[in-house]
Order: C-alpha cells, then sequence, then structure tokens
C-alpha cells in the first residue's frame, strides 16, 4: 500500500463523524432489525407466525411505531432491505417513522457468508460487486450508516491465517465503498461464542482479529473518525465449563479493545451473539463501569437481545401490540443505562429477560 494517499475531502469527513458521533451519543445505541427474511422466518416461526411479507412487515412496523420516547435510547436502527422500502398500513414509510423519532436509519449491505476452500468450516463474506451502486442508491433513499458482518470461529486450528487475513480485507474494502457514498460504515467481525473456550482464549481471539482489521483499514486509507466498530463482547465459550462474571468479561473486553481499537474510533456497538437480554445489560454495565482508558463510547447494536421480550409479548396478536412496544422501551432504556454504566442488574424485568438467546453457528 502507498504511503501517498488523501483522506476524503473535508466537507465529507464532517458528514462521516457527524454521524458517527450522532449514532454513538451519551446514553444511545442501535436497534438491529435486519434479520434476513430467512432469519426473521425463524423468528416469526417461534410464535406460530408464517413468515411471509406482510407479517415481517407487521412486525417491522410494531417495532418503529413504539413511542417517541424510544428516540432518547435508540439512535440507529439497521434494516434489511425489503423493510427500507416497506410502509406502515395507513401508507408512511418506515423511513419517515425512524426520522420523526430521531432515529437515523441504517442498512445491512453484505449479502451474507460463504466457505472458505480448505478451511476448518471458515467462511468469508459476500456482497462487494455491487455495492458502490447500492451504497448511492441506499444514501438517497435516506440511510446514513451501512452494516457488513464478518465471521469468524474459535477452534483448535481456527481463526486461520487466511479467515482472519481475508475478512479484514473484506471489511476494509467494504468500508471504503460506505465512505466513498456518505456512508458511516459500522465494521463488524464477530468472532462467535460457540466453542469450549475460557475468557483467555476468547481475549486474545479477539486481540488478533481486531488487530488484523485495523490494519487493513490502515491499507485502505479509511478515515477512523467517520467509522464504528461492532464486535463481541469478550465471554468465554458457550460451551465452556462455568460461567464467567460481569466483571470478568468487563476488564476482558476492554483490555482486548485499549490493545488494538485506535482512539480515534468515536464507538464501540457490541452485537449480544446469544446472551440473555438481561447478560447483554449487565455485561455492557460491566464493560462500562471497568475503571481504565475507554476512549470511544462503548455502547449496544443488539437484534436478539433487544428483541427478544418484544417477539414473545406480542405473539403476533394486534391486542399485545401495545404491551410488545412496552417491552422494547422497557430493553432500550436497561441498555441506555447500561452504556453510562448506571444500571444496577434486575432493576428492569422483562418477559424474555433471563431466556439464553443462543443459536449455533449464528447468521444473521
Ligand atoms: P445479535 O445482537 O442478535 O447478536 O445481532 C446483532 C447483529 O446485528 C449481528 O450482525
Amino acid at each position: 500500500m502507498t504511503t501517498y494517499f488523501s483522506y476524503p475531502d473535508p466537507c465529507l469527513q464532517d458528514e462521516l463523524r457527524r454521524i458517527a458521533n450522532a449514532i454513538v451519543a451519551p446514553g444511545k445505541g442501535i436497534l438491529a432489525a435486519d434479520e434476513s427474511v430467512g432469519t426473521m422466518g425463524k423468528r416469526l416461526q417461534g410464535i406460530g407466525l408464517e413468515n411471509t411479507e406482510d407479517n415481517r412487515r407487521k412486525y417491522r412496523q410494531l417495532l418503529f411505531t413504539t413511542d417517541k420516547k424510544i428516540g432518547e435510547y435508540i439512535s440507529g436502527v439497521i434494516l434489511f432491505h425489503e423493510t427500507l422500502y416497506q410502509k406502515t398500513d395507513d401508507g408512511t414509510p418506515f423511513v419517515e417513522l425512524l426520522k420523526e423519532r430521531g432515529i437515523i436509519p441504517g442498512i445491512k449491505v453484505d449479502t451474507g457468508v460463504v466457505p472458505l476452500m480448505g478451511s476448518e468450516e471458515e467462511g468469508t463474506t459476500q456482497g462487494l460487486d455491487d455495492l458502490g451502486k447500492r451504497c448511492a442508491q441506499y444514501k438517497k433513499d435516506g440511510c446514513h450508516f451501512a452494516k457488513w458482518r464478518s465471521v469468524l470461529k474459535i477452534g483448535k486450528n481456527t481463526p486461520s491465517y487466511q479467515a482472519m487475513l481475508e475478512n479484514a480485507n473484506v471489511l476494509a474494502r467494504y468500508a471504503s465503498i460506505c465512505q466513498m457514498n456518505g456512508l458511516v460504515p459500522i465494521v463488524e467481525p464477530e468472532v462467535l461464542p460457540d466453542g469450549e473456550h475460557d475468557l483467555e482464549r476468547a481475549q486474545k481471539v479477539t486481540e488478533i482479529v481486531l488487530a488484523f482489521v485495523y490494519k487493513a483499514l490502515s491499507d485502505h486509507h479509511i478515515f477512523l473518525e467517520g467509522t464504528l466498530l461492532k464486535p463481541n463482547m469478550v465471554t468465554g465459550g458457550m460451551g465452556y465449563s462455568c460461567k464467567f462474571s460481569a466483571a470478568d468479561i468487563g476488564k476482558a473486553t476492554v483490555t482486548a479493545l485499549q490493545r488494538t481499537v485506535p482512539a480515534a474510533v468515536p464507538g464501540v456497538t457490541f452485537l449480544s451473539g446469544g446472551q440473555s437480554e438481561e447478560e447483554a445489560t449487565v455485561n455492557l454495565d460491566a464493560i462500562n463501569k471497568y475503571e481504565g482508558k475507554k476512549p470511544w463510547a462503548l455502547t449496544f447494536s443488539y437484534g436478539r437481545a433487544l428483541q427478544a421480550s418484544v417477539l414473545k409479548a406480542w405473539a403476533g396478536k394486534n391486542e399485545n401490540i401495545g404491551a410488545a412496544q412496552q417491552e422494547l422501551l422497557k430493553r432500550a432504556k436497561a441498555n441506555s443505562l447500561a452504556c453510562q454504566g448506571k444500571y444496577a442488574a434486575g432493576s428492569i424485568q422483562s418477559s424474555a429477560g433471563g431466556q439464553g438467546l443462543f443459536v449455533k453457528n449464528h447468521a444473521y
């Protein structure tokens, strides 16, 4: 890579920086509602609903018509392509509902994981080919940030050099295409919680994966002030014999980030990765309570951990919509407190609060 290059023009830098900072404003985080058609189908199946476009629309309508107070806790929503163009029963575009709530629309732009030949069941993420065109269109249609998920697995011989190099490079190419089109890239290298490894192994793997990612972002001249990182928290493997405390998870997570994430990055928006709603909140709170250098905002970009109680309370019935929206407000408030280190464990109860949300080899 050359040492002679230009960062984006000052105007684009300002725009990217402004969007990224607004997303991680104090007390705010992201609702990841970008489940693909297949993944949404599994969620709907869980409450006995068929995976039709209209059922998916009704569910997202429920989320986005939640009381305007939601905008105090949620700064951004990640949408799936189909959802970006859907409307309420009375014809209001979903994007308008979000804007009315002061929420920034974002879009998932990757097209999923495919196998890497010769690897031990590792993969890379697709979607670069027409990405420039899609990003330009999404920006016109009201999106200001994007998400791309890469997946790394912990095993005896994994993640491999091949998988780490490839996924870091793909994330960097994605980030540069987003920035060229005025979208803040959320860079998501998820180290899956599948496995029997302990906390130390998870921490080391996370550190190396993040080091690969930031080398690639530097190689591609990414303007870091206009990016966000969406990592896993450092937790023990789902199959590990004992549980680690929130304080241990907080320390391991912040230490891994301190060692690898440049201070120029405005914020880290964690995924929930199969933790229960309450665990994801308590661990985020512990991360923020951990005393040590934390030059970035540390907040949430949760899918499962913001929606499990909502789905359960709704159960596909019109008469439950209000109750389901209350569940969303409760979890959003709990995480808003946690991202400021102000949550007291168990203080906000939800209908699915303690339920494990782990899915083996999770696809989004
Ligand atoms: P979970 O919070 O359900 O892990 O998902 C967040 C996400 O966006 C994964 O790509």
